[in-house]
């Protein structure tokens, strides 16, 4: 496990791994049974219609996907510095233009609609990530309404919950039935420990129905990943251990660690740790 890619100190869903072991004997058969149980399942569960649903390999996956579908050459879209980088990296895949907005220090890289909007030039696509990587920090669900709001007609708000498990903040999910120019991304690869297997989804608005025959690949996910997925679903106290594991790491972290950390929602720490040079004034923990 490599501890900056925040996976699951926990592994898999001990269901998920027996999942993985059964769908071995079907591997060679195309993914489409398994597609459309996930895709069911996934819209019982945040009570939207399956085709508001496109399942991706990993969120990564549904972020080429959401860049595909909006992006035309020259196309601005607008992502958070410091931030997860595979936003601006899909957008330049698709020849897309990238532009930034700033958290700071300063204010504990606190993310409101005007930290985003001060920025927000018209752009097509906006990313926020809450809880954010690398802060841990999330943006109210008031705020991410005032953002959707704030924007153009012609402007798409992805909310990145990748960490939203580990969240109190409530997902912005529920937002689906009131505005049209919102995306959530979620995935499997981090509270449910299903990193390697590449498996996420988006949460589109209704009148996007069409589009993800246009934009996904034929096979989205692999069988494996499809049933894996399922069975973790159901594990709910696997991800509840992995939860509650991470709120009592990070409190313990908060307490213990001899650099000023900041206030997290997610499975990781920021902390500061200054240029890295050994500070004359903290003690060294070994002494
Ligand atoms: C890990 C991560 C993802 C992508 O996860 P996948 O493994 O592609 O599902 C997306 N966004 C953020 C902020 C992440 O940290």
């Amino acid at each position: 496990m490599k501890l900056s890619s925040n996976e699951n100190p926990h592994g898999a869903s001990p269901a998920a791994v027996d999942a993985v072991r059964d769908a071995a004997a079907e591997i060679s058969v195309y993914p489409k049974a398994a597609h459309t149980d996930l895709t069911a399942k996934l819209a019982e569960k945040w009570d939207l219609g399956t085709e508001q649903v496109w399942v991706s390999p990993g969120a990564d996956g549904a972020i080429d996907y959401l860049s595909r579908a909006m992006l035309d050459p020259a196309d601005p879209v607008l992502v958070p510095d410091p931030g997860f980088s595979y936003y601006g990296m899909s957008a330049r895949y698709h020849h897309g233009d990238v532009r930034r907005y700033e958290l700071s220090k300063a204010d504990d890289f606190a993310m409101t609609a005007d930290t985003v909007l001060d920025a927000y030039d018209g752009e097509r696509i906006v990313f926020v990530t809450s809880p954010h990587n690398p802060t841990g920090a999330t943006m109210a669900r008031s705020e991410i309404e005032s953002l959707l709001s704030g924007v153009d007609e012609g402007t798409l708000v992805v909310v990145d919950e990748a960490y939203g498990e580990f969240a109190e903040e409530p997902s912005a999910a529920a937002l689906l039935d009131d505005y049209d120019n919102l995306a959530v991304l979620r995935t499997f690869s981090k509270a449910y420990g299903l990193a390697g297997l590449r498996i996420g989804y988006a949460l589109v608005p209704e009148a996007w129905a069409d589009a993800y025959a246009k934009v996904s690949t034929p096979f989205a996910a692999s069988e494996a990943a499809l049933r894996a997925a399922m069975a973790a679903l159901d594990d709910e106290a696997h991800v509840e251990k992995s939860v509650e594991s991470a709120a009592w790491a990070r409190e313990h972290i908060h307490e213990q660690l001899e650099a000023p950390t900041f206030d997290s929602e997610a499975n990781f720490v920021l902390c500061a740790v200054g240029d890295g040079a050994p500070s004359p004034r903290l003690p060294s923990r070994r002494a």
